[in-house]
């Protein structure tokens, strides 16, 4: 029982701490927070461009290291901020866009349209011809959609439409994405038919999960597809392995004892949440390290790794990681509101809502513990002060932490709730401006002499 802010023998609740970053804990430490709450008035993001510039160099170190020719598209669904795409563009990635805004998006802020990758399925017409006319890439998902793009670019002038041809992964045929084997052997004919039309330049897959074996074992039945198309007199000389390079959140310790502890009376209103229903917040090889493993590892059938494979055929590798770019590049940030007691925690409201925090609308829970960041810093200490998360919404689902968060101190309002890691697929993927509440704004820091420094995502247009 808390009573007045004094824990009575708290009972022990699991945490998942974040895997400590300084990057994220300078900004925590400056007071910045405060001040920003006090500007916006209201919940906001902060993002941290630099962290995914590095994020960006490990990949392509990854590629170097295994003597690889490859590209990196970063997939723009994972966050919507413009920051993103500006790095992008500087650095001459490429981004993998689904949909007439997203590429519109990219194009705005500098990549050019030869490094956009364009994917999802039975995509709009407009989409398309877009594509052909900015020669972006095209990744084919269906027979219907081939047909649709070679009439596109018999009209467009002078460009052949650049097209991969999405296969459905073999393991996952349930998958509602890319084409069967029967299927890529009738596209590789109407591609030969289409003549100067198109540009055949190969194979394509995007797999849910993280294993890295099925990726190599996928990545090698498209080098055979590769050799089938070239043996047809089309170009096919690369291959996509899409995203799906898992982040690892928080240290296997702590990720397997939360597992292993936690119950329904570990949260509000005793909400079971299965173990096997959360994202794996621990993952043993994440990010660049996966790309480098998926290299490393023999596709199924063959002796060398896919790395050898690759370089041994010239083939040019494309990937693109969504999470992965985002590992630590942004945090989410809520202002307490108010604080009412329960039968042994407390219920803390903010002012912002769990719409900025999707994980929370898939049946599931974003696990990494929120930061209490108190006027004077973070809140430190031996107390055990247990409360769980609402937002401002008539709402009751309206949970940013189901769970029992045992703070060290007592939330009070005025304090600031940071959510670490959030950027990829968490702040924005499902934000809308439920009850008229405005979206949160997002903030690009950066440390300029000691200082940090912030701009807002957008500038007010000129
Ligand atoms: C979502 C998606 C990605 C990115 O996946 P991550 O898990 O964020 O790396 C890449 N390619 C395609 C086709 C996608 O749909």
């Amino acid at each position: 029982m808390a009573v007045n802010g004094t824990p009575l023998a708290p009972p022990a609740l699991p945490t998942l701490p974040a895997h400590p970053d300084p990057g994220t804990d300078a900004v925590l430490d400056s007071g910045f927070l405060h001040e920003l709450a006090h500007a916006f008035g209201g919940p906001f993001h902060f993002l941290l461009p630099e962290r995914f510039d590095a994020n960006l160099a490990a990949f392509r170190a990854a590629l170097r290291d295994a003597g690889v020719d490859g590209r990196v598209y970063y997939a723009k669904k994972a966050n919507k901020a413009a920051a993103w795409i500006e790095r992008c563009a500087a650095a001459g990635a490429g981004v993998d866009v689904a949909s007439l805004g997203e590429l519109r998006e990219a194009l705005a802020h500098g990549v050019r349209g030869e490094n956009l990758v364009v994917t999802g399925p039975a995509k709009h017409d407009e989409l398309l011809r877009i594509a052909v006319l900015q020669g972006s890439l095209t990744a084919v998902d269906s027979l219907g959609e081939l047909d649709r793009l070679v009439a596109l670019a018999r009209e467009a002038p002078a460009r052949p439409a650049r097209l991969l041809l999405r296969r459905l992964p073999p393991q996952q045929p349930h998958s509602r994405f890319g084409m069967d084997g029967p299927e890529l052997e009738e596209a590789l004919a109407r591609c030969v038919r289409a003549g100067d039309a198109v540009r055949t330049e190969g194979f394509g897959f995007h797999l849910s999960g993280y294993a890295v074996q099925p990726r190599a074992d996928l990545a090698g039945h498209l080098l055979g597809l590769c050799r089938r198309a070239r043996a047809l007199g089309l170009p096919a000389d690369r291959i996509s392995i899409g995203g799906g390079f898992a982040v690892d959140y928080a240290a296997a310790r702590h990720w397997h004892a939360f597992l292993a502890a936690q119950r329904p009376e570990h949260y509000h209103a005793r909400k079971a949440f299965p173990a096997d229903g959360f994202y794996p917040y621990h993952s043993p090889v994440a990010g660049a390290d996966a790309l480098r493993a998926v290299l490393a590892a023999v596709p199924e059938g063959g002796r060398d790794d896919l790395g050898t494979r690759l370089r041994r055929t010239g083939t040019l590798l494309l990937l693109e990681p969504g999470r992965a770019l985002l590992d630590r590049a942004g945090a989410s940030v809520f202002r307490v509101q108010g604080v009412k007691d329960r039968d042994g925690y407390a219920v803390v409201t903010v002012d912002g809502t769990s719409l900025s925090l999707s994980e929370q609308w898939f049946g599931s829970e974003f696990l990494p513990d929120p930061v209490l960041v108190t006027p004077s810093g973070r809140a430190r200490g031996p107390g055990v002060h247990p409360a769980c998360v609402g937002g401002a919404t008539c709402l009751e689902p309206d949970l940013l932490t189901w769970r029992k968060i045992p703070f060290p101190a007592r939330p009070s309002p005025g304090d600031l709730l940071v959510y670490p890691n959030t950027a990829g697929y968490q702040m924005d993927s499902n934000e809308s401006p439920f009850h008229d509440l405005p979206l949160p704004p997002k903030v690009v820091l950066d440390i300029a002499e000691g200082r940090p420094r912030w701009r807002l995502d957008r500038r007010p247009a000129r």
